[in-house]
């Protein structure tokens, strides 16, 4: 049995490994876990469609995938995110 490729660019968070490879295919969308996330904003800047931003909910800010349906599943969002709040 042949173990996942790990480059460095998906290396930082475990569903990574295996979702990368895939990404395209699968179409896959990230979640974001809205209680985890701290507003940081580095999803927003890693995602090359700019279809991620930041909205504010009862004075805490947190990402939103507001174009999800132009997101082709790079992962580059979840891959950024310091505090794994993107599956
Ligand atoms: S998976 Fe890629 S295209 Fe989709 S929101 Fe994340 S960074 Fe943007
Ligand atoms: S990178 Fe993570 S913590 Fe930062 S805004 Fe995006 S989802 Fe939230």
């Amino acid at each position: 049995m042949s173990r996942p490729v790990v480059t460095p660019a998906t290396a930082t968070h475990p569903a990574a490994v295996t979702a990368a490879p895939n990404a395209m295919t699968e179409n896959r969308k990230p979640e974001i876990e809205v209680a985890r996330c701290t507003g940081c904003g580095r999803c927003v800047a890693a995602c090359p469609g700019r279809l991620l931003t930041l909205e504010v909910v009862a004075y805490r800010k947190h990402a939103v995938l507001v174009k999800p349906r132009e997101c082709d599943g790079c992962l580059a969002c979840l891959t950024a995110c310091p505090v794994r709040a993107i599956s």
